[in-house]
């Protein structure tokens, strides 16, 4: 590390005063110091979905679903009670839909066990299905101003460069999260939280650092060292494997669309999606779901968390035993993968 004198109180009081200023106007968020205190009016509902889609995606990305969602499902118990597939439709697009599931999973219990009403402590939330331990940490802080230790990616690169940490990612996690538990006190933890969460976001940022703009620039050991941006150091990975497969356009006589629902458990478990063959090493000869006369359509590409997709698109007129739906609303519900393929046939759609 290099040596800047860690000064608690000052870094805390330069990034609140800082975060009074400049905070974020988000939908699920009460402004600066609004709704303080324990049992606190922010609602944890709220605070809860978003936290759940901001996981791995970004802000502007998430504000649409989440403004759908609180229209559809205004309370955890309206999410409770509603159809698992209409939640998975919902969801499509947002990725990661084991979180889907872990969603609807936690709405029940809070609907079920709770009264509708959600644990206020970080030890309560964690025991909820499908609430990891950042979650409940967000959901603590923020809603219900607990002095819980919030750490996501932002907060980790904050963390490396103010302490300008050399041990790379992931090894540095444990000491990362250390040094953010260091900065967390009993006074305003929701706003502490947000803080972090708003510079990592806006200021801290991972490629450009703006340091000319920081409230913790003389603070900050990794700006003293010149190179903020180096930070947090990373270990080289491997490039993700990569995947090959077809997947098959079935269109009938009224040009609707064939689909299929994915088994429960796996990669896009529950969702509804185009039939496909099985994803393979290598490319391999692929068996449609139906006997016709199907034709080349190009191909896709799509990166998941653990590999990379090269779909083969395959089309043919037919009929049989599947959903079917207008290729407008599978454009509109399906998930993107599958959105892309259908692209290669009717279009519209997103394309790589
Ligand atoms: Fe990040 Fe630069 Fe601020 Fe340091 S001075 S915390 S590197 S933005």
């Amino acid at each position: 590390m290099t040596s800047v004198p860690c000064d608690i109180p000052a870094i805390r009081a330069a990034l609140l005063a800082w975060y009074d200023a400049n905070a974020r106007t988000l939908p699920w968020r009460t402004g600066p110091g609004e709704g303080g205190g324990q049992g606190a009016t922010r609602d944890p509902y709220r605070i809860w979905l978003s936290e759940v889609m901001l996981q791995q995606t970004t802000v502007p990305h998430a504000t649409p679903y989440f403004l759908s969602f609180l229209q559809r499902w205004p309370t955890v118990a309206a999410l409770a009670a509603a159809p698992d597939a209409e939640v998975m439709a919902a969801w499509a697009g947002l990725g990661y839909y084991a979180r889907a599931r872990n969603l609807l999973a936690c709405a029940r219990a809070v609907a079920g066990d709770h009264g509708g009403v959600f644990p206020d402590t970080e030890a309560g939330l964690l025991a909820l299905p499908g609430v990891g331990a950042y979650t409940a940490a967000a959901v603590a802080a923020i809603a219900f101003d607990r002095p819980a230790n919030v750490v996501d990616g932002n907060v980790e690169r904050v963390m490396a460069r103010l302490f300008a940490v050399d041990t790379p990612l992931p090894a540095a996690k444990p000491e990362l999260k250390r040094l953010a538990a260091g900065l967390v006190l009993d006074d305003r933890p929701g706003d502490w939280a947000q803080a972090l969460m708003d510079l990592g976001a806006t200021v801290c940022r991972p490629r450009t650092p703006l340091c000319d703009v920081c409230p913790l620039s003389d603070r900050c050991a990794a700006f003293a060292g010149g190179s903020p941006e180096s930070y947090p150091r990373k270990t080289v990975k491997a490039d993700r494997p990569r995947r090959f497969g077809t997947a098959f356009v079935l269109v009938d006589e009224g040009g609707r669309v064939a689909l299929v629902r994915r088994p429960d458990k796996g990669l896009l478990g529950g969702m509804l999606g185009l039939p496909t063959s099985s994803w393979q090493g290598q490319p391999t000869e692929a068996v449609p779901p139906i006997a016709a006369d199907w034709r080349a359509a190009g191909s896709i590409d799509h990166v998941f968390t653990h590999f990379a997709l090269t779909l083969e698109v395959q089309t043919a007129a037919g009929q049989g035993d599947f959903v079917w739906t207008t290729p407008e609303r599978a454009l509109a519900d399906l998930p993107t993968v599958f959105r892309k393929a259908l692209s290669r046939v009717v279009g519209a759609g997103p394309r790589s």
